[in-house]
């Protein structure tokens, strides 16, 4: 990325609605009118259409833990660990009921008899 003026640079222009992140992507430019796109570059080169809604667990202001609940081993990337509902009930959004658990922990979870259920992933929280 080059350091060009970046905030006057996102000023001029809407955030893509998508991912919330990026300004939108410039269409074409004509008769020194600028022209944009619906979403920013990274949105439109991926094919996002929507941005996902969130889980509940997300919504309900849980954060992942930086170690697993189980083993305690320490994540360096957030896609290394998941949250798990340990009554196994998805409706159930008390934070008691959420457990980080890294993703060796979850195999051995999936073949024991415990109720617990992964949540849904959102790759983006
Ligand atoms: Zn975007
Ligand atoms: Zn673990």
């Amino acid at each position: 990325m080059g350091r060009f003026d970046l905030n006057s640079y996102m000023l001029k222009r809407d955030l893509c609605p998508i991912c919330t992140k990026n300004p939108v992507a410039v269409n074409y430019i004509r008769e020194g009118i600028t022209h944009y796109r619906n979403s920013c570059a990274g949105c439109i080169r991926s094919g996002r259409k929507n941005k996902p809604e969130a889980p509940a667990w997300v919504k309900s202001g849980y954060k992942k833990k930086d170690r697993c609940e189980l083993c305690n081993f320490k994540f360096k990337l957030a896609s290394q660990s998941n949250v798990f509902y340990v009554d196994g009930n998805l409706k159930n959004n008390n934070w008691i009921n959420y457990k980080t658990v890294c993703l060796n922990c979850q195999q051995e979870l999936y073949k024991s008899k415990v109720a617990w259920k992964p949540a849904p992933i959102v790759p983006d929280f």
